[in-house]
């Protein structure tokens, strides 16, 4: 069965954000299905474009400004079938980072480049440059919201292959050049050939417990998604206290979700239904 699961990220989520907010993950839905048949890869990289493309969510346009008032990005890439994955980490300007984790995955045999290196690999592909990926706008929201988060993030199945996806602007007043871990596979980003798995929160506690590695190997034997989601957000609060959230897909299209924050809202849908649901607002 073809299946998409995408989030907008775990965090507190004011109210007068959320109905944006689910209307651009429909559209993230809806943009990546459409790519399934096709090429399940395209379709997570397209679907995490929408949301990038949206000031409303952390991630390319939208994303929340570093200690230097700058726009750092991270972004990363898994496909489940070559066991293949590219990510960047402390990249600017770049309007989509999942496009750029794409190329890396595809075009080198390395599998996270980073800040000036990023940008200029990003530039020599071709790839749109935006010399000014926020507005004074949107600078004084980001200091009256700078509690809120929302990274973005995308699983896809078309039945045999699975690809995760995710991407950020990382966290607020960030020091620059850190990198979280929606950059580093195992942590923010998943897949193998039996689950994919996309997380999102505090990524300085995601990383030490590999979150999406762990719950991929929890559906690697034979735990439901859901569950599984379940146990690495008990294993994220236990261990090191974090808050944040994760999605997953298995296979046979059957997915979960868990947070422990306020909100993620996470959009979904499979070729029986072909209507995406919305749910964690
Ligand atoms: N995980 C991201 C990071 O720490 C932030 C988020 O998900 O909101 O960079």
């Amino acid at each position: 069965m073809r299946a998409i699961i995408v989030h907008g990220g775990a965090g507190k989520w004011l109210d007068e954000k959320i109905p944006d907010a689910v209307e651009v993950i429909k559209e993230a839905v809806v943009r990546g299905f459409e790519y399934l048949g096709r090429d399940p890869i395209s379709a997570c990289e397209e679907s995490i474009k929408v949301l990038e493309d949206s000031p409303v969510f952390n991630a390319g346009r939208g994303s929340v400004l570093n200690e230097k008032g700058e726009i750092e990005m991270d972004a990363s890439i898994m496909d489940g079938k070559s066991m293949n994955a590219g990510a960047v980490g402390s990249v600017k300007n770049v309007k989509n980072p999942i496009s750029l984790a794409r190329i890396v995955m595809e075009k080198t045999d390395h599998t996270l480049i980073v800040c000036e290196g990023a940008y200029r690999f990003a530039v020599e592909n071709g790839l749109d440059i935006e010399e000014d990926l926020y507005t004074n706008e949107r600078i004084k929201q980001w200091k009256r919201l700078k509690d809120e988060i929302g990274t973005v993030g995308a699983v896809v199945t078309d039945g045999s292959r699975i690809v995760a996806g995710t991407s950020t602007g990382g966290v607020s007043m960030k020091k620059d050049g850190r990198v979280g871990d929606s950059a580093i596979i195992g942590a923010g980003t998943y897949a193998s050939e039996f689950s994919g798995v996309s997380a999102t929160g505090d990524g300085d506690k995601i990383i030490r417990v590999s979150l999406s590695f762990f719950v991929n190997q929890l559906i690697t034997a034979g735990v439901s998604p859901m569950d599984a989601c379940r146990c690495g957000i008990s294993l994220l609060w236990e261990k090191v206290k974090g808050k944040g959230g994760v999605i997953a897909l298995n296979r046979k299209g059957e997915y979960g979700f868990s947070y422990n924050t306020a909100r993620m809202p996470v959009g979904y849908m499979n070729s029986r239904s072909r209507h995406p649901k919305i749910f964690g607002v």
